[in-house]
Parts: C-alpha cells; structure tokens; sequence
C-alpha cells in the first residue's frame, strides 16, 4: 500500500516552502522506503527552492537523513527492514568506467529510486539530491542506504549524508592530508568545519581556519582549528603564510564557492601544495589565473566531489569516531526543529546563525 505522509515540497522558483501530502510507493525491484528520523537543513536544499540547480518543479526537498529501513523491494540484499541507515546521494552502480577500474567514488552513473514520489494529485516530485528526505518517509535507491550503528543520533549522523561528508573527505580524501601537514580552510560553516574536523583526525598540526564572520571562527576552533584569519580584517593570504614560517600551507581547502576566496586559497598555498575546491561554484562564476602562477607553483588543485567519499567504507568508520568521542557530530547541530519550520530555518542558515537546523521526524 503507498504510503501518504507529510513532506516539504518548493512548488515554484523562489516561493516559500509548503509542508503538503505526498505519496510514497512500495518500494520496486532495488528500491528501499526509509522512516525519516532527521534531516539536516543545507544550502542545496535552498538553491533547489530558487531554481538554482533545476526547473524541474515541484521539489521534494532534504537530503541529509538518517532513519529507519520500512520496507525493501524484490532483490535488494544490503538492508532489511528495522536497519538504521544513513542516506547518501551517490549510490555507486558498479558497472560504469569509473567504477570498472576501481574508483567508485567517481561513479559516472550513480542510482536512485526508479519510481516517482507524488502529490495527491498524480504530480511527479524531483527529490533533492534524489533523496527527499524532508518527509516522513522516503523512497530510495537500496544503495543509497548505509547501515550504520544504531547506538548513534540520528540529528547528528545523518549529516554524514552531505555537507559533513564532503567537508572531512575534501580534507581527508581529496586534499589527502597528512601527518605535521599545515591545513588552511577558507569558509567555516558546515562544510568548512568539517573540513577542520579532517584535517585534524587525519594528523595536520597547523589548522587554519579563515572566515569573515568571528561566530564560525569559534566554531572552528572548537572543531580544533589551531588558528584563526578574520578575513574582514586582515588580507587572508598574508595571514596564511605569516602562520606558515612564510610559506603557506600544504593544503588550502576553499568551502565557500566564490572566485575571490578561490583566488586567495590558491595564494595561500605552498610551493607543490594542494588547492581542494569543495565549495559549490554558479554556473556563471569564473576564476582568472595566470599560467606561470599555476604551473610555477606546482601541486594539484583538485575539485572534491561529497569529499570523494565511498558511503559504504565511509559512513560506518565516521559514526564510530563520533560513537568513540573523536569526531564531534554533535556540534554541527545547532538546533532541531519541526518539519514546519524549514522555511524559517533557510533565514537562520542565510544570516549565518546555524550550523545546521536539523529536522526532527515522529519518535
Ligand atoms: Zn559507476
Ligand atoms: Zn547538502
């Protein structure tokens, strides 16, 4: 029997969001429907709302869950009903040429449910992310499920399934770094601050973080940042190698998305260092860099794609870090808050008052 449940939907480009019924199959062949515990607020989720990454209205928003497998379709092996899950939004196929020469975190061709959400209506929903998850339940693709300790908060390690797995593997996997690396991240929210979470469990001893507003500054250091560059104040890349014997740092991570921090993170670089893109660019932003500067320099500059994670290796390792103290899921959680107040949550996220607003599902 579909299930009708109560879900965030943004109807049309710029609209506030509306809490409407909608209706979730029973899962097909691959497919699972997940009882959502909670689901974080992100940026994505507001972009989606301003028709910044699609027309293709309406939206069923939220993709940074964790909850309950209900029920999976014919064939699927991975979870079973009463699995606690966190839910990710690549769910690698296996059989693309990414993944055929052993590199699945690239998958090429990443799956979702095959059926379609819908108001009551019979209209079609796009979820976010192909994951919906600001819903009493979801529908999804069974490998979009990883099973993890249930002994873990859901508000807290449901974030795993986007902004905090892509902060930490821009740090740990994409910027691979390392022992006594010095690590300078440029943008402290959510991702930012995971990123320093990275950049310290991965063994970094100079951890800077760089941010305009002194509030995600705090929240860094929290995170273990060993520095701090108010970047309202002082130039950031003179700050970057004054921190660094005059050098700059191994590793420059820029989670914002903006040109001018990019610029800056690619300065504040060392000779051969890495230069991680994490922050997610709009599609008419362009950097303008001279070629003696990039080939001179040496290193990579790498874009970083949800932290170049693989869920299934990834998540299981990052909820025992939190279970075990040493990763501190819980300080992204600003605050939780009904499946009504989303819309008020996307103000609080603009004005920079929150790591994350975490959507808290029945009980
Ligand atoms: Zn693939
Ligand atoms: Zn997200």
């Amino acid at each position: 029997m579909p299930a009708h449940v109560q879900a965030v939907i943004a109807r049309e480009k710029g609209a506030p969001v509306t809490l409407e019924t909608v209706v979730i199959p029973d899962p097909g062949p691959g497919e699972a429907v997940v009882r959502v515990q909670a689901c974080g607020v992100c940026h994505t989720d507001l972009h989606y709302r301003e028709g910044g990454i699609s027309d293709a209205f309406p939206f069923l928003l939220g993709h940074e869950a964790a909850g309950v497998v209900d029920a999976v379709g014919p064939g699927v092996t991975s979870v079973g009903p009463g699995d606690f899950v966190v839910l990710n939004w690549r769910a690698v196929c296996g059989e693309c040429r990414s993944c055929r020469r052993g590199r699945p975190q690239y998958c090429f061709s990443t799956h979702n449910a095959t059926q379609k959400m819908t108001l009551l209506d019979g209209t079609e929903l796009a979820p976010a992310l192909g994951i919906g998850a600001f819903a009493e339940k979801t529908l999804v693709a069974a490998g979009q499920c990883t099973k993890v300790d249930p002994a873990a908060r859901p508000e807290a390690v449901g974030l795993l399934g986007c902004g905090v797995m892509a902060g930490f593997g821009a740090a740990m996997f994409t910027g691979e770094v390392g022992y006594g690396d010095s690590v300078a991240v440029f943008g402290c929210g959510g991702v930012g601050c995971a990123a320093v979470a990275g950049a310290v469990l991965a063994g970094a001893t100079t951890v800077i973080a760089v941010d305009l507003d002194q509030r995600k500054l705090d929240l860094a250091r929290a995170f273990g940042a060993t520095d701090l560059v108010d970047a309202s104040a002082a130039d950031p890349v003179e700050a970057v190698r004054a921190l660094t014997g005059g050098n700059g740092a191994d590793v420059c991570i820029e989670a914002v998305g903006n040109p001018a921090v990019m610029e800056q993170a690619f300065y504040a670089r060392d000779l051969a260092g890495t230069l991680v893109q994490v922050g997610v660019p709009t599609p008419e932003m362009r950097i303008d860099l001279p070629m003696i500067e990039f080939f001179g320099r040496g290193g990579r500059l790498k874009p970083s794609w949800y932290g170049d994670c693989l869920p299934s290796r990834d998540f299981p390792v990052l909820v025992e870090l939190y279970l075990q103290g040493r990763l501190d899921l819980d300080r992204f959680v600003s605050e939780t808050i009904a499946l009504g107040d989303v819309e008020s949550a996307f103000g609080r996220m603009q004005r920079g008052e929150v790591l994350r607003s975490v959507v808290l599902l029945g009980a």
